[in-house]
């Protein structure tokens, strides 16, 4: 694919140095609005906790997983919307990254399994309205058949792709990622959950949350990643490296480790 092609290549900058994709529930987010949603107005963290491990154990697709949580909330999707954008709460340093970012023409996009209208209208309270300078990739949401969202039982979420993720981030970051040397931005991604693992391989550098399993899958997987526990510590990385203070390279370095140190908030327990 050409880089005229490709949206962050030109919007909201032109021919950016840098590219910052990133995981929206639990990354951007203090909480998972899916499992909010799932726990409190759907069939509940038990059932959620038996089909994370399902598909862990590798009997169910994280598709087949998704949609039942998903299913199992009925209430109309306008009340589902507001319900979220009470409840969900930002990391406290993602605006000031985000701010810095659009200072340094660092686009910032959103790759998500979650539903478009919940994440934008979230944006839209808690960033203000420079929202709409963020892109989202997501997964849609849609009508039953003979019903419209509104209604109870009237909506279900709809995949962006074939994949057994419902939506693999490896597809949009890949085109980046295969510019050629000259045009190719540097390419970040920030997450905390198995399923960044697919989009963590395409880019330069990982920010993988403390605590989460992710990290240990990308030791394994030989992923070059470092650690965040918020956005501050996400600016303070990216800043040296957009200032040619640290490569990308070192950066990688000390998240494996701390890993090797026990330093990254692991304690066995898997998320
Ligand atoms: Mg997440």
């Amino acid at each position: 694919m050409a880089s005229s092609d490709l949206p962050a290549m030109h919007t909201p900058f032109e021919n950016p140095k840098f590219i910052f994709f990133t995981d929206f529930d639990g990354t951007i987010t203090l909480q998972d609005s899916n499992d909010f949603m799932t726990d409190n107005i759907g069939f509940g963290g038990d059932k959620r906790r038996e089909g994370n491990k399902d598909v862990l154990e590798g009997k169910k697709t994280f598709r087949e997983s998704f949609r039942e949580m998903m299913d199992s909330v009925t209430t109309p999707y306008p009340e589902c919307v507001d319900y979220l954008v009470k409840n969900i709460k930002l990391d406290p340093y993602f605006n000031e990254y985000f701010q810095w970012a659009l200072k340094n023409e660092i686009p910032t996009v959103i790759l998500s399994s979650g539903m478009e209208p919940i994440i934008r209208a979230i944006l839209k309270n808690l960033v203000g309205p420079d929202h709409d300078k963020l892109d989202i990739v997501s997964n849609e949401v849609e009508a039953r058949e003979g019903k419209t969202i509104d209604q109870e039982g009237g909506w279900r979420i709809q995949y962006h792709d074939e994949s057994d993720f419902g939506h693999d981030k490896s597809l949009t970051i890949r085109p980046y990622a295969n510019l050629p040397a000259d045009q190719r931005p540097t390419l970040f991604y920030a997450g905390d959950g198995v399923s960044d693992l697919s989009a963590a391989r395409e880019t330069d550098l990982l920010f993988a949350k403390k605590g989460h399993d992710l990290i240990r899958y990308c030791a394994k997987e030989n992923v070059p990643f470092t650690v965040f526990e918020d956005w501050s510590s996400i600016l303070e990385t990216v800043k040296k490296i957009v200032a040619g203070e640290k490569t990308v390279k070192e950066a990688a370095q000390e998240g494996h480790e701390m890993y090797k140190k026990g330093d990254v908030g692991l304690n066995g327990s898997a998320k």
